[in-house]
């Protein structure tokens, strides 16, 4: 018998370990829930909210071939001993998944068990490359990936397979209603994700690469296929290769290959999680190891709530809890401002944003907050100007007045400058003298000879080689 362990890949198609397994047209599917998973380093009920309506989904699609999701409620390493006693003679599939540290250990630990045994298969996900890890052929090995053909969907299981864990849809009425679904949020599942990269592809990409970068535009104009990558209700293959398709005919190539260039990314962000775990709580830079010591619980508080006094950045981390989501600019801003102006460690600010996305994908996610907090040494130190992202993206404060109805009588002028007197909550911070010193603070490590030196050791480990070699 075959077992397949679902950890993210909800989906029907183009799932190797759910093909791979079902060939043997005996196989087992367990989704192991661990309660404390979903409470570590950035994980949430937002996210799993998505994932249960994923598995919902692909339970249904596996019914149509004899096979159902059973849950086996503890981690890895109580399922081991579970499956040691129910099905000692069994091989078992998985598909690699990059994550935080907690899941890492025990995915690591599960696999050495199993591997002694030669009982265990794993497949490697994405564009991410685990054996023959080579950074100078990184690219050329995705490519080659993503133009490998997709696998199809499992076949059929020739009896039912049962089993004495929980199905799913006991398993769903058992949890708390805390838990079930937000509807202001995007809908997990495999059609949703067709649909979506559909309508993207075929019409909403037109003016996506100018587009992405306002928060108002980007909700429609840009992909929202980020919770269903990360969750793997879509893989990454697929939506590769209906783009390359969409491109020979379409009127938008343009923002096809911004869009192209972004799946790309994708991968190489998440390697750097893969390649070095321990970014998810160090600088990558050694120099910028110690550079924000102190934190202030009281300001990260005022920042995640989307009370700091500044009308842009509060709308948008309203909008962020609301909608489980904001577009690139906008998540690039929030973060700055914790880690320029408010001057707090990136290890504090990254988990309590993180919760907020239902994307959350640990590799983008931290690898992204170091570079926006300058300390990854490979990339210039870029400081946003809350008043001007204001002024540029909301030029009519129509963005603010829609996130913050108490401000919709105030002049534009007023809200983007964020000077509102009784009006609005008191700026947590003064704008100018924290980028100031922030910006000084951050070049007068850059400028050192050693600085330059280990930046090259980081450049080695995880710098793109893409843009070099097309030059
Ligand atoms: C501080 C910060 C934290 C972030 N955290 C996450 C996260 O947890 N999960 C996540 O998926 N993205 C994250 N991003 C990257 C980016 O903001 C989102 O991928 C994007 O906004 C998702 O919306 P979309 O699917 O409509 O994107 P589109 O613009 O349509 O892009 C398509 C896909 O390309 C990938 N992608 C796009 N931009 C990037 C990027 N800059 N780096 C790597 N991959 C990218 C994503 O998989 C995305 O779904 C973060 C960015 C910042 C600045």
């Amino acid at each position: 018998m075959n077992i397949v362990i679902l950890h993210k890949d909800f989906r029907i198609n183009d799932n190797p370990a759910l093909f791979y397994a079902s060939l043997s047209r005996k196989y087992l599917i367990i989704y192991p829930y661990d309660s404390h998973y979903w409470m570590t380093n950035g994980y949430s009920n937002n996210q799993f909210n998505f994932t249960l309506e994923c598995l919902k989904e692909l339970n249904e699609k596996l019914g149509f071939i004899n096979a159902k999701i059973h849950i086996f409620e503890g981690n890895l390493s109580k399922l081991k001993i579970w499956i040691e006693r129910s099905h000692p003679e069994c091989l078992i599939h998985i598909n690699q998944s990059t994550d935080i540290y907690y899941y890492r250990e025990l995915l690591f630990n599960f696999k050495k068990y199993f591997h002694r045994t030669g009982r265990i298969k794993i497949y490697e996900n994405f564009g991410i490359q685990i054996k023959n890890y080579n950074r100078e052929i990184w690219s050329k090995n995705w490519f080659r990936i993503m133009n490998t053909a997709t696998l199809n969907s499992p076949l059929e299981n020739i009896v039912k397979v049962t089993s004495t864990l929980p199905t799913l849809e006991q398993f769903s009425e058992g949890l708390p209603k805390i838990i079930l679904s937000n509807s202001s949020f995007q809908k997990g599942g495999e059609s949703e994700a067709v649909k979506i990269l559909d309508s993207f592809i075929d019409s909403r990409v037109n003016g996506y690469s100018k587009k992405m970068s306002s928060p108002i535009e980007a909700e429609f104009s840009c992909s929202r296929l980020s919770p269903h990558i990360s969750h793997g209700s879509i893989s990454m293959r697929f939506i590769y290769q209906r783009l390359i398709a969409a491109l020979e005919y379409s009127e938008y190539k343009k923002d096809l290959l911004s869009f192209k260039k972004r799946l790309h990314w994708h991968c190489h962000f998440i390697q750097k999680l893969q390649t070095e775990p321990e970014i998810e709580y160090k600088s990558m830079h050694p120099m910028f190891e110690n550079l924000r010591s102190e934190s202030n619980s009281e300001l990260i508080e005022k920042w995640i709530l989307g009370e700091t006094g500044f009308p842009f950045l509060d709308a948008c981390m309203i909008f962020l809890r609301k909608k489980g989501w904001i577009n690139f600019r906008m998540r690039a801003m929030i973060m700055s401002f914790a880690s320029y102006n408010l001057w707090q460690p990136w290890q504090k600010t990254s988990p309590l944003l993180a919760e907020l996305f239902i994307d959350y994908e640990p590799g983008i996610h931290i690898s992204q907050v170091q570079m926006q907090s300058g300390v990854t040494g490979i990339n210039l130190p870029r400081i946003y100007s809350v008043i001007k992202q204001s002024k540029d993206q909301d030029p009519y404060a129509q963005f603010i007045k829609s996130q913050i109805h108490s401000l919709k009588r105030i002049n534009t002028r007023n809200l983007h400058n964020a000077e509102l007197s009784d009006y609005y909550i008191n700026q947590i911070v003064d704008l100018n003298s924290s980028s100031k010193k922030a910006r000084e603070t951050i070049w007068s490590i850059r400028s050192s000879r050693q600085f330059k030196i280990l930046a090259k050791d980081v450049y080695s480990k995880h710098g793109s080689r893409l843009r070099r070699k097309q030059k």
